[in-house]
């Protein structure tokens, strides 16, 4: 899934190799997904999107956002993205293949759900997601402050949630998900189901401190290695709290990890370090 630190990477290397190329050709919706969800009829994308030369790419939240010569491109937290060269082989389902002048192909294909969006350049695109993560500061910029940090955790509804509640539900903080909050709160040596309201001050400092350096780090090194990049290749930050670490010695102190069920999807501790109070 895109979180901020994939955003972030799909927007650099989209920026790296992609600009100033022409789409020659386009395929939209060609495999059927339940789940995939599409900004106006994707019939209408090849006429948008033919002859679009790629100016600019951002990541934001769990969105990317291709700004092309006449249309945008925007892609939601479920889609996958690939660059394949001239001689590589083109995934056999996706519900967006882009064809470039330089032979090579972009494809956007979808795990369980996404969003594929294409609008014409100066058109209004209405929705509250995208709104949000434009609006919200990122928790990768400086306007993301210790200050700015718990106002969002003040208000009496957001303290009674446990942390998990807090952090990666209701856009609070748009684009940090389950996925990476578990090195978050493992770093910060904090359980997912604590009660925000019972942080004491130095707690809650830790917690801004491992959101920040956590997340800066994972964007720095190309993502986590539990996601792919626009080449295919897993992502350079090493993720302690995930799945193929579950009985995996705690790296801190050697207690197995621990995989429980919660809030709608899995969490991972260690129950040492991370000991609900
Ligand atoms: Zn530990």
């Amino acid at each position: 899934m895109i979180e901020i630190p994939e955003s972030a990477t799909y927007a650099r290397q989209i920026n790296e190799t992609l600009i100033g190329k022409t789409i020659t050709s386009v395929l939209a919706a060609s495999s059927p997904h339940k789940f995939a969800w599409y900004y106006g009829d994707p019939a209408d994308y090849a006429h948008r999107l033919e002859a679009c030369e790629f100016i600019s790419a951002r990541g934001f939240g769990m969105f990317v956002e291709i700004t092309l010569s006449n249309a945008i491109l925007l892609f939601s937290d479920g889609v996958n993205l690939r660059l394949h060269p001239t001689a590589g082989p083109v995934p056999k389902k996706h519900q967006l293949l882009l064809g470039l002048d330089d032979g090579t192909h972009l494809s956007a294909s979808l795990s369980m759900y996404g969003g594929i969006y294409c609008w014409d350049k100066g058109e209004a695109f209405d929705n509250p997601y995208y709104k949000i993560a434009l609006e919200k500061p990122s928790p990768l910029t400086d306007a993301f402050s210790e200050a700015y940090f718990k106002e969002i955790l003040a208000p009496e509804d957001v303290q009674k949630l446990s942390l998990k509640g807090a952090l990666a539900t209701e856009q609070r903080i748009p684009g940090l998900g389950n996925g990476c909050l578990q090195d978050i709160l493992w770093q910060a040596k904090l359980h997912p189901k604590q009660k925000t309201h019972a942080l004491s001050d130095q707690q809650m400092q830790d917690l801004f401190t491992s959101l920040k350096t956590t997340l800066a780090k994972m964007a720095d090194m190309g993502g986590r290695s539990t996601e792919k990049d626009l080449f295919g290749e897993p992502g350079g930050y090493p993720v302690v709290m995930c799945a193929g670490n579950k009985d995996q010695p705690c790296p801190r102190c050697g207690t197995p990890i621990r995989k429980e069920s919660y809030m709608g999807g899995s969490i991972y501790t260690c129950p040492t370090c991370q000991a609900l109070e």
